[in-house]
């Protein structure tokens, strides 16, 4: 829970877009794996240029972190650090559930996800049919991700997800 009131913090950094949702997400990862688990990454809905995601966005930014960077957070790790190896290993906490569809033509975040082999996905709430029907945590299911829904935080994701919207 913890983690997840730190995407919204993320989110809260949107800038508000009446056809898209506000988002926010932290990726952590424990390495090695009975370690802590540490934040590695943070993002939010068009933080990167273009129509960009969360999600995408803190997986772009940690495969951006140099090796220094990665020694920081996992001091026992064996050198070279290997990102892909770390995402293996990672939980992605999101306020709003990963995209499955995009509208825009560029990839779903559930893609990113299932490419990245993230173990698990903590979600805050599900994507309301605001814009497009979301399968997002389904897709996630069929392809091996664990999906764990978040209670307790879904009224606030969701008021942070609409900001700058009438509803
Ligand atoms: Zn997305």
């Amino acid at each position: 829970m913890e983690f997840l009131r730190l995407a919204l913090d993320e989110a809260r950094k949107c800038i508000p877009s009446p056809t898209a949702f506000c988002v926010g997400c932290v990726l952590t990862a424990a390495y090695p794996p009975d370690s802590q688990p540490v934040i590695i990454s943070r993002g939010y809905s068009r933080e990167l240029p273009g129509n960009t995601h969360a999600e995408a966005n803190a997986l772009a930014k940690a495969r951006q972190l140099s090796q220094e960077e990665l020694a920081v957070l996992f001091p026992s790790a064996s050198r070279p650090i290997d990102i892909d190896t770390i995402l293996t290993h990672a939980d992605i906490y999101t306020t709003m559930e990963p995209c499955s569809v995009r509208t825009s033509g560029l990839s779903p975040c559930a893609d990113a996800i299932i490419a990245a082999r993230i173990k698990r996905c903590f979600i805050g709430v599900g994507e309301p049919d605001d814009f497009v029907k979301c399968e997002g945590a389904q897709k996630l299911k069929d392809a091996g991700v664990e999906v764990i829904w978040l209670s307790g935080l879904e009224k606030e994701c969701l008021e942070v997800a609409r900001m700058g919207r009438e509803h």
